[in-house]
């Protein structure tokens, strides 16, 4: 097999069992964000190579062997996939560092959570009944309710978490008997090429895993039109999303959209009433803010503190952003890398300076940081920044900048932090910081938001569903709601004793 820290083949379309080079024989280099370097070319596939993956899948659907495999026969499958990517978890961690620009732990960590999804959906459609029976009145009747496979799955992801969010969708939708279609993001697609090798390795037929490398208004686009595909999950920002969702909605295919947050973390002044809660409630919200860059859908963006806290508060918080180690990800020590493309620094920079124009306090970070052997000046480098004395009309406080950039609100009242804690269109998730349960379980109640953490941030369950409320998209992945987006539901009437009716007397 190839290094796959250093792919060079071109032959990264995967359609029916063949690696194949585009059909226009276009290729794509892949940067390390850490210095702007190659360090891989893919082949850059376009609408023809969408059209060839998307023939793969469906006669692997309609005529192949794996939508009528038992469920258990697939949960093995998916636990031997665990299997391989605990064997492979070095190389495929160092490969998402060098690919997203995150820390090679990051990399691990993210390798770990990818297996667990693996596990997590062979065991639930393993410890599944085969159907509902329902009571029908009568018993020469037998009424069942199935659930089978949609058919052909588009899967469209971001390069954030690569591997992670690409599980999220290849786990359930295997678990359920469909073939599928993925596109990667045309940045970051190295670990899911990687991944279509382990499901080869693990024994999945021909034609069930395909994959087509390239851009999303070509491949994504086709994909998400297509007639034969029969649904299409998405995991990107809002703008691709929407586009996701119309070009979907000629098809009437199902659509399930995870899409971009802005998210509070709510402090409450009792949170901080002991030093080891002020520590807690700041070390966290560093976490929240700044993991990845910021570069997390679910990133607490938007600190929302009570105004009696917040000199303390965010004067600590600042000092330790300003410690944040910065660097390639693959250096020991290094705390942060950098952001995923210049692209993504502009943006992030566009917005400190509309924070700024619009009376935003710079209270650390703002910049590029100085290069050094561990930041190479080439490399997409930001430093952590705290935007203190913001208020929600500012851009920077109602848009997602996706990069390590906090806002800082304050509150006086609790009604007046839930009313800012929802005050935006998103609802992915968000978190909450006090000492008194009563007031954790009324605000965390009263949150418009998928995911809402009671004095923590970030933690997910692949067990619990993960998804937004209001623009942060449609659907749920993980738990069983996530088993159950990749379904139809079936219900099976069956006459035992079957007579005329005589509606009609001739
Ligand atoms: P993006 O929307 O630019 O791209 C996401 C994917 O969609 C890529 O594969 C891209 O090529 C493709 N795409 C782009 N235009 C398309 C089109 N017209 N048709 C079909 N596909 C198209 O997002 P990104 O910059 O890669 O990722 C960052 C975004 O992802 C952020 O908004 C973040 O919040 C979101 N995100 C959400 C979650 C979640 O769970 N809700 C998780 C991770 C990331």
């Amino acid at each position: 097999m190839a290094d796959r820290t250093e792919r060079q083949d071109q032959a990264t379309i995967h359609a029916g069992g063949e690696w194949l080079e585009a059909v226009s024989g276009a290729t794509r280099e892949i940067l390390d964000p850490a210095d702007a370097r190659p360090f891989a070319v893919v082949a850059e596939g376009d609408e023809k190579d969408a059209e060839r993956a998307v023939a793969a899948a469906r006669q692997a659907f309609d005529q192949g062997p794996w939508p009528h495999t038992p469920a258990a026969e697939r949960a093995a499958l998916l636990r031997r996939v665990a299997g391989l990517l605990v064997r492979d978890r070095e190389e495929l961690g160092l490969l998402e560092s060098r690919d997203a620009g995150k820390t090679v732990e990051e990399g691990r960590v993210d390798i770990d959570c990818v297996a667990d999804a693996f596990r997590y959906f062979a065991d639930l459609v393993a410890a599944e009944a085969p159907g509902r029976v329902v009571d029908a009145g009568s018993p020469e009747i037998h009424s069942v309710v199935v659930h089978e496979p949609v058919g052909v799955c588009a899967l469209i992801t971001p390069w954030n978490y690569p591997l992670l969010q690409a599980s999220w969708k290849i786990a359930p939708a295997l678990a359920a008997g469909n073939t599928f279609v993925i596109k990667p993001s045309e940045i970051t697609p190295m670990t899911t090429i990687a991944l279509i090798e382990l499901l080869a390795e693990a024994g999945l037929p021909a034609g069930v895993a395909n994959l087509v490398t390239g851009p999303g208004h070509t491949v994504g686009a086709r994909l998400a039109e297509h007639p034969d595909v029969d649904l299409v999950s998405f995991t990107g920002g809002l703008v691709s999303g929407t586009k996701v969702a119309q070009a979907a909605a000629p098809t009437v295919k199902k659509v399930a959209l995870e899409l971009g947050g802005k998210n509070p973390n709510v402090v409450f002044a009792d949170a901080c009433a002991t030093e080891e809660g002020f520590d807690t409630a700041v070390d966290q919200a560093l976490n929240a803010a700044f993991i990845h860059s910021g570069q997390v859908c679910s990133a607490g963006a938007r600190l929302i503190v009570e105004e009696s806290v917040r000199e303390r508060f965010v004067t600590e918080l600042a000092r330790r952003a300003t410690k944040i180690r910065l660097g390639r990800g693959t250096e020991e020590g290094v705390e942060c890398g950098p952001l995923v493309s210049e692209q993504q620094r502009a943006r992030v920079e566009a917005y400190v300076a509309s924070a700024l124009a619009e009376g935003a306090v710079l209270r650390c970070g703002g910049k590029r940081p100085e290069p050094s052997p561990q930041r190479p000046g080439a490399g997409y480098f930001y430093e952590p920044t705290v935007l203190d004395a913001c208020h929600r009309e500012m851009k920077v406080v109602r848009e997602e900048v996706f990069g390590p950039v906090l806002t800082v609100e304050t509150f006086t009242t609790e009604e007046e932090a839930v009313f800012l804690a929802n005050d935006t269109e998103y609802g992915l998730a968000g978190g909450v910081w006090t000492s008194d349960p009563g007031k954790a379980r009324r605000v965390a109640g009263r949150l418009r938001h998928g995911t809402v953490w009671i004095n923590d941030f970030h933690p997910y369950l692949p067990q619990a569903e993960w998804g937004g409320f209001g623009r942060s998209g449609t659907g749920r992945e993980l738990g069983p709601a996530g088993l159950a987006e990749y379904r139809e539901t079936k219900h099976v009437y069956q006459n035992l004793a079957p007579k005329p009716v005589r509606w009609f007397a001739g």
